[in-house]
């Protein structure tokens, strides 16, 4: 049998926060605004046309591992209909947003899957610097 992988594999976390209309784009920004008053995370640019593997505009969400136990749960219960994925960053980024991605709501397909990196070990890892300042308990 294959041995699973370490715990340890895991780097960091990405959140792509969906919206497909004016209406959704509207609830992401009240839930973007609820993430950055809650969660110690780095809240990306706006993607209002498609990018990278991503089937509808999306904002993303970075956070460290020690970030997940809070804000996953809380993104659960909070996230107002949209759809969102969650992936982790094991270096692996073909295999972390096919194989080992999370789906709240719809599950949207992956586009370019050919541009994504098989393996980036040996590259700098990706920095993670929270740009926010939680002022609300979760
Ligand atoms: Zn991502």
């Amino acid at each position: 049998m294959k041995t699973p992988h370490a715990l340890d594999t895991i780097i960091g976390y990405h959140a792509h926060i969906y919206f497909k209309d004016a209406a959704e784009r509207a609830v992401a920004e009240t839930l973007r605004a609820q993430i950055g008053e809650r969660f110690r995370v780095q809240l990306g640019r706006w993607h209002d046309r498609l990018v990278g593997p991503h089937a509808r505009p999306m904002y993303q969400v970075a956070f460290e591992v020690d970030q997940f136990a809070a804000f996953v749960p809380w993104l659960m219960i909070n996230r107002a209909g949209l759809t969102i994925l969650v992936h982790p960053d094991t270096r692996h980024p073909r295999q972390d947003h096919l194989v080992n991605a999370l789906w709240f709501g719809e599950v949207l397909p992956i586009l370019n899957v050919e541009q994504l990196p098989v393996s980036t070990v040996g590259e700098p890892d990706e920095t993670i610097t929270p740009n926010t300042t939680p002022t609300l308990a979760a």
